[in-house]
C-alpha cells in the first residue's frame, strides 16, 4: 500500500478524483490521524492462523497499517467505490475485498479464529456488536465507536441504557477503553468524539447454549416498561410456569428487566432451555 493514508490531503485527494463526498448513508466520517490508527492496530492481536476482519475499511486508514500484520486479512465494504480504490491501493499478499454488507456476510464460513477490527459506521454500530458477540468463532474486537454509543453499550445495570447488549458484553469479558479521540481527527467531522475499545472473548463458556442466552435476554427487554413477569409471561405464553421460575430464581414479581444482572439471565436460560 502506497503511504499512510489517514490524513487530511490524502482522503481529500481521493474523495476530488472520484468526485464524491463522504455518504452519509454509509456513516462515512474518515480518519485523518495516522499516529492514531498505527497505535490502535499495535494492540491487534495477529497469528498465521488468525483471520484479521475489518469492518468498513473506507479509503484504508487502519487498513494500512493492519495488512502488515500476521494472518489472512478480510476487509469488508459496503461501498463499491471504496472497494475499488482499496483493490488498486492494496498490494500485500493474504488480503480479500468483499463489497458487502457486513450485517449479511456468514462469518461462520471461516473456521479459523477471527479477530475484529473497524471504525464503525454510527448507524449500525449496535447491530454490528451484537453480531459480533452472536459469532462463535471471534475472539477479540478492536472498534472505533462514537462516545454515545460506547456509553449505551456499556451502561451499568439500574440504568435507563442498560440493555442486553450490555449484558452480552459483561457476559464475554467486558470492555478495555484503548482511548478518546476527538471530533477533529475525522473529515467530516462529526457532532461528537469517539473513542476506541478492545473485547477479549473469554474462552470458558458460561452456558451451553449461548444463542438461547441470547435470544431469551432479549426477549426479556421487548417490553422494557414492563416486569420481568410480564416479558416471561408473553415468552412462555404461561403465566403460572413463569411465576414459578421466577420464585425458583429469588426474583421478585415485580422487578423490572433492567434491574437484573447477568448471573440472573444466564439461571433464567438454564431453568427454561436446558
Ligand atoms: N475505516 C475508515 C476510516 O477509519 O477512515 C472508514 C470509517 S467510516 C466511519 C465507516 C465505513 O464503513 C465507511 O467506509 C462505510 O462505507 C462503511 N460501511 C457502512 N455501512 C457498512 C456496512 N453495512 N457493511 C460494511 N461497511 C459499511
Amino acid at each position: 500500500m502506497l503511504g499512510p493514508i489517514a490524513n487530511k490531503e490524502y482522503v481529500l485527494k481521493y474523495l476530488n478524483i472520484y468526485d464524491t463526498h463522504a455518504l452519509k448513508k454509509y456513516g462515512q466520517n474518515f480518519l485523518i490521524d495516522d499516529e492514531l490508527a498505527e497505535n490502535i492496530i499495535k494492540n491487534v492481536k495477529d497469528g498465521e492462523d488468525t483471520i484479521l476482519l475489518e469492518i468498513g475499511p473506507g479509503l484504508g486508514a487502519l487498513t494500512y497499517h493492519l495488512v502488515k500484520k500476521n494472518g489472512h486479512k478480510v476487509l469488508v465494504e459496503i461501498d463499491p467505490l471504496m472497494c475499488d480504490h482499496l483493490k488498486h491501493q492494496v498490494q500485500e499478499d493474504d488480503v480479500e475485498i468483499v463489497n458487502m454488507d457486513f450485517l449479511r456476510m456468514n462469518l461462520k464460513k471461516y473456521d479459523k479464529e477471527i479477530v475484529v477490527v473497524g471504525n464503525l459506521p454510527y448507524y449500525i454500530t449496535t447491530d454490528i456488536i451484537e453480531k459480533l458477540l452472536r459469532s462463535t468463532n471471534v475472539t477479540q474486537m478492536t472498534l472505533m465507536v462514537q462516545k454515545e454509543a460506547y456509553e449505551r453499550l456499556t451502561a451499568p445495570i439500574n440504568s435507563k441504557e442498560y440493555s442486553p447488549i450490555s449484558i452480552f458484553l459483561e457476559y464475554v469479558g467486558g470492555t478495555k477503553l484503548l482511548t478518546k479521540v476527538s471530533r477533529h481527527s475525522y473529515i467530516p467531522e462529526p457532532h461528537v468524539d469517539s473513542l476506541v475499545f478492545q473485547v477479549n472473548v473469554k474462552k470458558e463458556k458460561q452456558i451451553e447454549n449461548e444463542n438461547e442466552f441470547f435470544k431469551i435476554t432479549k426477549a426479556m427487554f421487548l417490553m422494557r416498561r414492563k416486569t420481568i413477569l410480564n416479558n416471561l409471561t408473553s415468552y412462555l405464553k404461561d403465566k403460572q410456569k413463569a411465576e414459578t421460575i421466577l420464585n425458583e430464581l429469588n426474583c421478585s414479581l415485580t422487578a423490572r428487566p433492567e434491574q437484573l444482572d447477568l448471573d440472573f439471565y444466564l439461571n433464567l436460560t438454564k431453568k427454561i432451555a436446558l
